[in-house]
């Protein structure tokens, strides 16, 4: 009986104390569009700069304020431009089991020499959706651990390849591997550029299919199935360093920033602000990750059963 944990765990809890529980609080897409006010506010922050050290405060303030423990994870990389420090910044909910799911964005935005590049959206809109999940799902008990972890040095300093740009998450599974946590993450969310007012999710094509479906079967279900692209489309973004460590992770993104062409317009350009987004945006998001959750952990169960 697999489905018995979702259906009794609910009707526990409401009959453990004396008086009723809180309800649970909701997605509030105000408050993830007012952390991507501030985000932009903060100005452009690649890595290593005075700014960027300002949004990892601000990161690990927000998190700790929604009762999270905080990590820094501070490293040196080595990028076109010589060494750069970089710091990921982990949030971490501890869970009834050891077993964990991350959920994860970037945080730092594209240098760009030649104009000002904000990322409202490239960087903004996950943070803003990725910190009212801390704020929701730590009011709760939860089953998986969960670790809520904004990746430095997603963005190429020169040119996207293979040793320039995911430098946090190429980080975090090196790391993981040598300190020997890695096994315990059992699958990972990544968002980026989930803001965009017309929203157009890719069914991305270099994440695990099961995880996949799982977003597809919510969108059903919350008859949210119009912000998904009918088109299958692969980019290369955090999730790749989990998928070549084996573990299921999917990439909800929206490439078609400002038209119906990948790239978008507005993709790492100055275009790139506030005014593109929407609430409804980050809601739609917001709520997908919420009502995949048991989805997803009972896939964890499923997988865990079959080592
Ligand atoms: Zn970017």
């Amino acid at each position: 009986m697999l489905l018995s944990w979702l259906v009794v765990l609910p009707l526990a809890a409401q009959s453990a104390p004396t008086t009723l529980l809180p309800a649970a609080p909701r997605f509030d897409a105000a408050r993830a569009y007012e952390h991507v006010k501030r985000f932009v506010d903060f100005g452009p922050h690649p890595p290593g700069t005075a700014a960027s050290r300002r949004v990892q405060e601000y990161l690990a303030k927000q998190l700790e304020a929604a009762g999270l423990r905080v990590e820094l994870q501070r490293f040196t990389a080595a990028t076109p431009l010589g060494e750069m420090e970089m710091t990921n910044i982990v949030g971490i909910l501890a869970g009834e089991e050891p077993a964990a799911l991350v959920l994860a964005c970037h945080y730092d935005t594209k240098l760009f020499s030649t104009f000002t590049f904000v990322g409202a959206n490239d960087g903004g809109s996950g943070v803003g959706v990725l910190l009212e999940l801390a704020r929701v799902l730590a009011a709760k008990p939860q089953r998986l651990t969960l670790l809520f972890v904004f990746f430095d040095g997603e963005e190429a300093l020169r040119d996207f390849s293979s040793v320039d740009g995911l430098y946090g998450s190429r980080h975090f599974i090196e790391v993981g591997e040598e300190e020997g946590w890695l096994a315990a993450i059992k699958a990972a969310v990544i968002l980026d550029l989930v803001g965009d007012r017309d929203l157009n999710l890719l069914r991305e094509g270099f994440s695990s299919p099961a995880l996949l479906g799982l977003f597809l079967e919510s969108a059903r279900r919350l008859r949210l199935e119009g912000f998904f692209s009918s088109r299958e489309s692969s980019i290369q973004d955090d999730h790749l360093p989990f998928r070549r460590a084996g573990i299921p992770a999917v990439d909800l993104i929206d490439f078609s920033y400002g038209a119906a062409t990948e790239p978008g317009p507005f993709w790492h350009t100055a275009e790139d602000t506030l005014d593109k987004l929407s609430l409804k945006s980050l809601k739609v998001v917001g709520e997908l990750v919420l009502e995949t959750l048991p989805a997803i952990e009972l896939f964890v169960r499923q997988e865990a059963g079959r080592e």
